[in-house]
């Protein structure tokens, strides 16, 4: 296929390197000018650690949307499979969004530190439960606090799904998460 522009950004398709599904082509999209500095640790910052995956030396991030891999350069460099035009016009669309929200982010907050990226990237459940109410009480659905910790991780639930945590006498839990974690987190976290 020949190059052309989508949705804004310069577009080129290769067969043959999409592993999951063969019959997909490879799609290679630039922004012009790349993305504004920050944009790949605001992205990462944006999603659960598990949907996010930031990788530093390659000022990258690759998220998890779409039942795919999406690979964000700060270069301006877009990398993801698809079937066809529909889908690729459908994920540079979703792309245009999330950065948008992370240029916004970066307006309002100033851009992430890449420390607080990398430690982001390292939290694990036993982490994320540390900073729950601990009294399993169900009110999420799920039997324990460590089960819901790893499914907040995961993105399958939403911090928000811990009603105690919004209840006055725990107000101090809610802080220490902020403390630890930061506003950008929680909102990754589901907690807005
Ligand atoms: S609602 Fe909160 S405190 Fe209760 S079990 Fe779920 S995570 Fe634990």
């Amino acid at each position: 296929m020949k190059p052309t522009v989508v949705k804004g950004f310069n577009v080129s398709f290769s067969r043959g390197k999409c592993l999951l599904n063969p019959s997909n082509v490879t799609v290679e999209a630039y922004k012009p000018g790349g993305f504004k500095k920050g944009i790949v640790e605001a992205l990462a910052l944006s999603f659960p650690p598990s949907k996010a995956t930031y990788f530093r030396d390659w000022n990258a991030v690759t998220i998890k949307a779409f039942n795919r891999l999406i690979g964000v350069y700060g270069s301006g460099k877009i990398t993801f499979c698809a079937s066809g035009n529909e889908e690729v016009e459908k994920i540079l669309d979703w792309v245009k969004s999330v950065v948008e929200n992370a240029s916004a982010e970066i307006v309002d907050k100033g851009a992430p530190r890449i420390e607080d990226v990398e430690s982001w990237s390292r939290l694990t459940p036993l982490d994320l439960y540390r900073l729950l109410p601990k009294t399993n009480c169900k009110e999420c659905s799920e039997d324990t606090c460590m089960a819901l910790a790893a499914k907040v991780l995961s993105g399958e639930k939403l911090l928000k799904d811990c009603k105690p945590l919004s209840k006055p006498e725990n107000r101090k839990i809610l802080g220490e998460f902020r403390r630890r974690l930061g506003d950008r987190a929680l909102k990754a976290l589901g907690w807005e």
